[in-house]
């Protein structure tokens, strides 16, 4: 029985991840659930899966959900430090780090000391402070399996490798609902295109990311730091049926790719069962409903987002930390008409180039420049 707490169960991989737990009552319990807004969801989450804990972090909802659950031995704690405190607990095994954007790095830190082993979803962690964090998991033993999709397949493709060496990693792309627009084409393009995914439903953050392909940048720096590459060991390659997760190639020239359809639930399972894996009822790949698997060229000039992660891979310091923050800034102005889709691009390149560079950060310097690249990104919002 693996015990698990789940940060961010009320969202896309929260939801998903429960769904997985609920086809497997002999094998996983939830031990944590964490939410931040979404009370209703959480409290039928609590009285469905039984938890030892919750945790609201909005401390405003409280009082709705600790009533709520008041005749259950349910532990109800609000905060986001009671998510730090609480996913300490010695009664869980596995923590899925599920919580959108920078919020997931200080829970995901707490859990690596306390020895846990990480299911990672969020991303953002590793992309701002990808050394920090993979120098923590060596010195606690703690071992990271990826959830994002790509990596969970890179990482299924090295299982059983006995380390031998990378020659590069292909991360797929589905190319996004913006596939083979020019810049003209995307000057007027409404959030309400952009949420629309071709294949995957996902939280609103992460679909922003996808159509901007900062979604796929965040992922090239989550690689490096999950595999140990360097900058010229990682591609992307467009797969618009996002059948083939992702490619290693070794240095034989031999390559592997982990295919499957596009369910967020089979790299959840297997980070849960891993280095098991146990029979589930998925849907089913059949080749005949997909003749043709094509791979094209990522087109960087329209999306320059990939060439700011190479940018801050080759830079080092806290440059992706800052790419980070700034892109955190516009996708919500994105998503509140506060900006159009092209100043994204813009904005997070100008707060690259502004924001103070640290060649050596150490833990409180990510804080610090998170601040301030968000505040430089804020302020060129107000101007556009
Ligand atoms: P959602 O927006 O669907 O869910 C986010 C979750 O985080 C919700 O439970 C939300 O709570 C909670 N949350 C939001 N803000 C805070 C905060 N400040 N403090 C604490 N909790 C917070 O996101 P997704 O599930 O789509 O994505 C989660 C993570 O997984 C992201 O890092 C994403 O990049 C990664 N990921 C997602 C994939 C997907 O298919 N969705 C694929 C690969 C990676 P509430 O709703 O209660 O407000
Ligand atoms: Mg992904």
């Amino acid at each position: 029985m693996k015990r698990i707490a789940i940060l961010g169960s009320t969202g896309s991989i929260g939801t998903q991840a429960l769904e997985v737990i609920a086809c497997h009552p002999d094998h996983f319990e939830v031990e944590l659930l964490t939410a931040h807004n979404n009370v209703d969801l959480l409290i039928s989450q609590a009285l469905e899966f039984k938890p030892n804990s919750v945790v609201i972090s909005n401390d405003i909802h409280y009082e709705k959900v600790k009533v709520a659950l008041a005749s259950l031995p349910i532990k109800v704690f609000s905060g986001s430090d009671s998510i730090i405190q609480s996913v300490c607990s010695d009664t869980i095994d596995i923590v899925l780090t599920a919580q959108v954007g920078f919020s997931g790095l200080r829970p995901t830190i707490a859990a690596i000391q306390a020895g846990k082993t990480i299911a990672l979803a969020n991303k953002e962690t590793l992309v701002v402070a990808g050394d920090y964090i993979s120098s923590l998991c060596v010195k606690h033993n703690v071992k990271i399996i990826p959830v994002d999709s790509e990596h969970s397949a890179i990482f299924q493709c090295l299982t059983g490798e006995y380390n031998n060496p990378i020659e590069k990693i292909y991360l797929t792309a589905s190319g996004g609902p913006f596939r083979g627009k020019s810049t003209s084409d995307l000057a007027g393009v409404t959030k309400a295109q952009a949420l629309k995914h071709p294949n995957w439903t996902m939280g609103s953050k992460i679909t922003i990311d996808s159509a901007s392909l900062m979604n796929k940048a965040l992922e090239i720096i989550e690689a490096k730091w999950l595999f140990g590459l360097e900058a010229s060991q990682i591609d992307v390659i467009v797969h618009p049926q996002s059948i083939v997760h992702s490619l290693v190639q070794f240095t034989d020239g031999s390559m592997k790719a982990q295919m499957g359809l596009p369910d967020m639930k089979l790299p959840i399972h297997y980070a849960f069962t891993y280095p098991e894996r146990i029979s589930a009822n998925f849907p089913r790949f059949n080749f005949l409903n997909y003749p043709q698997l094509t791979f094209e060229a990522a087109d960087k000039v329209t999306f320059r987002s990939l060439d700011f992660a190479y940018y801050c891979l080759n830079k080092g310091g806290n440059m992706a930390c800052i790419l980070n923050a700034a892109n955190e800034i516009c996708n919500a102005a994105f998503l509140s008409d506060r900006i159009k889709f092209l100043d994204i691009f813009d904005i997070v390149e100008t707060t690259m180039g502004k924001a103070t560079f640290l060649a050596k950060p150490n833990l409180n310097d990510y804080f610090e420049s998170d601040k301030e690249a968000r505040e430089i990104a804020n302020n060129l919002i107000k101007n556009v």
